[in-house]
Formats: structure tokens, sequence, C-alpha cells
């Protein structure tokens, strides 16, 4: 008796999209082609059904342990889930910051009791952070790490400090290209990449200014520091060898550097938003704080610019940089509001529509999927559907538009930056390893996410 079988569907598989039935034991695909007549425990009908697998986001801030009135692993998951996002990558900022193995530890047993899907863990740099200390988080699990250029961090709250007092004793420095360079030998060694939050602070520091309007906003995080900060970070990759991944590419001119390095063969991979593709600055007017966020949605130009590196393969991964908030935290002024925005439910269903408007919808999939397992490490076992992988699916309706609805929601925080969009695409069903966990929107049974390590790359 086979556990699950997913009938009639238009697979997306390695070699592009087909008819096939996908048979599944002990949360695993043991089979991708035509029927049989094998008995089974469940059967899923999926025709006129896409099935997809399920996305990796690799940027999403769990805000657990640390922000709970936010959000935390249960209602991050839940909201993924509904999506069609089975694993999650969650970000070092909670507090305490994971910066050191027996804190991602920690982390990790607490989210394991709550998450309804897999989910791994990037580790934090700090200006201070040794090689032995990358060497235990790395021998603790760590997908990789992240460090923010330029913000600094509090030694006694174990906090990375957005906007910190100047003359808070507890600050450390920020982390810096020097930081990057010195600890380079050691990450390549270790074989996992480095996340980078590419805005260059020498530059912010140049533009700061109180932020009453959106284009004073604009003003203060100009693109240029986008740029030398992808350009510095590919120059440490190519001559370290070091894996660089930049975080939420936001610009045209971030982009053309990014461009530039990848030509240069440099082994750097960028990563952009769904509110970069879809938003631009003429959209704060309507949509509000939930556009607050850094680096920030820019001109119209520039998210043309981001689409098209989407659409030529410079840009191979799409993740959401989840990052919620409560109504009280976005809703005061523009200079006062949190920055950042929930959207990972969003991340699928919006990724299909831009692919579909680029004329290939297939191409969500792999940049949802199939390149994020490969820069988490998880290319061995998630991102694909083929014999020997995970489970991990999603049954998606390609008739069926969602328009994006604060009430439907699973996130703590339901007010997105994506809120009123309208996409061609529904998600019906989704399977982690072989079990459902979400059903049209809702979590379906109890939270079986695991937390999950990256293959090593030696
Ligand atoms: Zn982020």
């Amino acid at each position: 008796m086979t556990d699950l079988l997913i009938r009639g569907g238009t697979v997306f598989t390695p070699d592009g999209p087909r008819e096939a039935d996908i048979h599944v034991d002990d949360g695993v695909i043991t089979a991708v082609g035509p029927a049989s007549s094998t008995a089974h425990e469940r059967v899923v009908d999926a025709t006129g059904m896409y099935v997809l697998p399920g996305a990796i986001d690799v940027h999403v801030h769990s805000r657990d342990p640390g922000f709970p009135q936010k959000e935390d692993f249960g209602t991050l998951t839940a909201a993924a889930a509904a999506g069609g996002v089975t694993t999650v990558i969650d970000m070092p900022n909670t507090v305490p910051a994971v910066d050191a193995a027996g804190v991602l530890e920690a982390k990790s047993a607490l989210a394991r009791g709550k998450a309804r899907v897999d989910f791994g863990l990037w580790a934090l740099i700090r200006s201070t952070s040794t090689p032995s200390d990358l060497e235990q988080l790395a021998a603790a699990g760590a997908t990789g790490f992240k460090t923010y250029l330029g913000y600094a961090f509090n030694t006694t709250r174990k906090q990375v400090m957005y906007a910190p007092d100047s003359d808070d004793p507890d600050l450390e420095a920020p982390p810096d290209y020097g930081t990057l360079a010195r600890l380079a030998s050691s990450v390549a060694e270790l074989g996992l990449p480095v996340v980078v939050h590419a805005e260059d602070p020498a530059i912010l520091a140049a533009f700061r200014r109180p932020l009453e309007t959106y284009e004073d906003l604009l003003a203060a995080r100009p693109a240029e520091a986008e740029a030398i900060a992808v350009s510095a970070v590919a120059e440490i990759a190519g001559s370290s060898g070091v894996r660089m991944h930049v975080a939420h590419l936001s610009s045209a001119s971030g982009l053309a550097a990014g461009r530039e390095a990848i030509r240069a063969g440099a082994p750097l991979t960028l990563e952009t938003c769904p509110q970069y593709l879809w938003r631009c600055d003429a959209d704060f007017e309507s949509v509000g704080m939930a556009m607050k966020m850094f680096p920030p949605v820019r001109r119209a130009a520039d998210r043309e610019a981001l689409n098209a590196g989407l659409s030529d393969g410079t840009i191979s991964i799409v993740a959401t940089d989840h990052a919620p908030h409560t109504d009280d935290e976005k809703g005061v002024s523009l200079d006062a509001a949190a920055s950042g925005s929930p959207g990972v439910q969003t991340l699928y269903a919006s990724s299909l529509e831009l692919a579909k408007r680029m004329g290939d919808v297939w191409r969500a999939p792999r940049w949802v999927a199939e390149a994020p397992a490969r820069l988490a490490g998880l290319g061995e076992t998630k991102g694909v559907i083929a014999v020997g992988y995970d489970a991990d699916l999603v049954v998606v309706d390609p008739t069926s538009p969602t328009i994006v609805r604060a009430t439907q929601m699973r996130s703590r925080q339901r007010h997105g930056v994506l809120e009123g969009l309208r996409f061609g695409f529904t998600v019906r069903e989704v399977f982690l390893r072989g079990v459902l966990v979400a059903r049209e929107g809702r979590k379906v049974g109890r939270a079986s996410g695991r937390f999950v390590r990256p293959a090593r790359a030696h």
C-alpha cells in the first residue's frame, strides 16, 4: 500500500511540465509517471491542476524568539503552508540573535514544536565573530551566514540594532567589508553561503535625513548604496571563493553591479522580492506604511529592470523578506514606522503570475523552489519533483484567481505590501513530506515541521 497518489495533474518536473501521477511513500516521492494500479491510502485528484514543488523561502523573519507580538514560528508557518511554501529559512536577527551554536540549537528546539513547514536557520556574522564561532554554528546545522552591513549590535540585549542610540555603551561596531574579508577563507572552508544586506553604510550615513515624505525615504537610501555594496561583496566572493548571496535586490544599478560580477565569474547569487517586482514609489499613496522597508521600493524603472533581470536569469531567486510588525508599529509617521511587510503567503501565487506574464509560467518553481534549494544546501532532497526527493507538493488551480486580502492572511500581521493585487492562480492543497498541511488557504493537522541542515560541500 502506497501512502499517497496525486493523480491527473500537470506536474512540473526537472525536464519541464508533463501529465503524470506522483506516488509517495514515507514522505518521499517514489514514482513520477503514468497511472498504475497500486493500492493507495489516499488519492488526490489533481485533474486540471498544476502540481509544483513546495517553495523554499530563503528570507523570512519569524520574530521568534523575541517579538511574539509581531509573529512566531506557528503563525509564520501557517501562512507559509497556506501559500505553498513548505520550507522557510529564518533570519538570525531574533533575540537573542543567532550568533553562537547554543543559540541556534535553542531556536531550533523552540521552532520544532510550532513549525508547520520545514525550517532552516541562518546564523549571524558580527564584527567580532571568530572562525571558531562560525565553525560551531556550521556544526550545529546553520544554513549559512547573514551579515547586516552597517547595523550595530547590542551586546547586552543580544540584538541587531536598526536605529541605535549613538551613546549606548553596549553597542558593538557593525560588521563591514573588512569583517567579510577577514572571515572569508574560514567560510570558504565550511562551504556555506553568506547572505548580505547590501547597502553601503558610508553612503547611507551621508544621506541620512528625517523622513517626511516617500521622496525623503528614497533620497536617504539611494540605489548607489546598493550598487557599491554589491560590487564590494562580489569582489570578496571572487577573491575568496565564498558563495555570496545578495538579499532583497531593489535597484537597476544594484542589478547592473551584480550582473557584471556574475559575468566576471564571481560566485554570487541575487535575490529579489515580490514587492520590488510589483510595486514602485507611485504606489505609496495607496499602499501606505506596508511599503516602508529597507532597501526601499524604488522607481518604475527599477521595477522594470528587476523584472528583466529575473527574466534573463541574472536574478535566480525570489524570496519574500517576510518581516511583520504590529499595526501600532506601522500606524505612525513615516519616520517612526517600523520597516518591513509580511509576504510569505503570497510568494507562489505572485511568482506564477509574473512568470505567466513573461510568457513561461514554469519559470516560477525555479525561482521559488529549485534555485533556493541549491542556495540552502537542500538541492539533493528538496526543490524539485523527482524520485527520491521529499514529497513537498503544491496543488495549484491555474483557472482561479487570488486577490490578496488581509482577511485571508494567516500571519499574525495581515496588512502586506501586495494587498489588493490579483494573481491568476489559487493554491489548493499543500503537502509536506506527503502529509497535507494546508487546504484552501487554511492550515491542516499538527505542527510537523523539521529542522533541515544543509548538505555540506565538504
Ligand atoms: Zn530581511
